[in-house]
């Protein structure tokens, strides 16, 4: 069963002594930390010292396989390999990659940051891998040198 995760929280880095614990008042590593541009909360981790914006975290909360490992696939994706050849290599149904795809290109403005910062990949890339998620993955990605 899925948890229903608000946003704020929980501090969403893996790496963090406190991650994924819900906020009580015992437990209360997160502070408000200002407003981006389009207005959306940030948040702060006073264990790891990270920021996030309130969306980020939820995304992909509850579900079985690690976030890392989401993103990964989806950095692979935006590389140009196909779901048919990452289901392989990742063991994941291709209906569960598609279905991750789409659910990131909901969350485009946090995912791309991630993505860009984590696993270098290209603004194109991201561009062709929303076209490709819009498309239902119905077309190959275009390959990118
Ligand atoms: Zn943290």
């Amino acid at each position: 069963m899925e948890k229903f995760a608000r946003p704020g929280d929980f501090c969403p880095n893996e790496a963090c002594a406190d991650y994924g614990k819900l906020q009580t008042d015992q437990q209360r590593n997160l502070q408000k930390y200002g407003k981006t541009r389009k207005g959306v909360q940030r948040y702060r981790c006073k264990t790891c010292g990270k920021t996030f914006t309130e969306t980020f975290g939820t995304i992909f909360y509850g579900k079985r396989t690690p976030e890392h490992e989401i993103l990964e696939t989806l950095a692979l994706l935006a590389e140009g390999n196909r779901i048919s050849a990452l289901s392989r290599v990742t063991g994941h149904k291709e209906d569960t990659i598609l279905q991750w795809s789409r659910e990131a290109a909901q969350h485009a403005e946090q995912i791309e940051a991630v993505l860009m910062a984590e696993f270098k990949v290209k603004r194109g890339q991201l561009d062709a891998l929303w076209t490709y998620v819009r498309n239902k993955g119905g077309k190959k990605l275009p390959r990118n040198g």
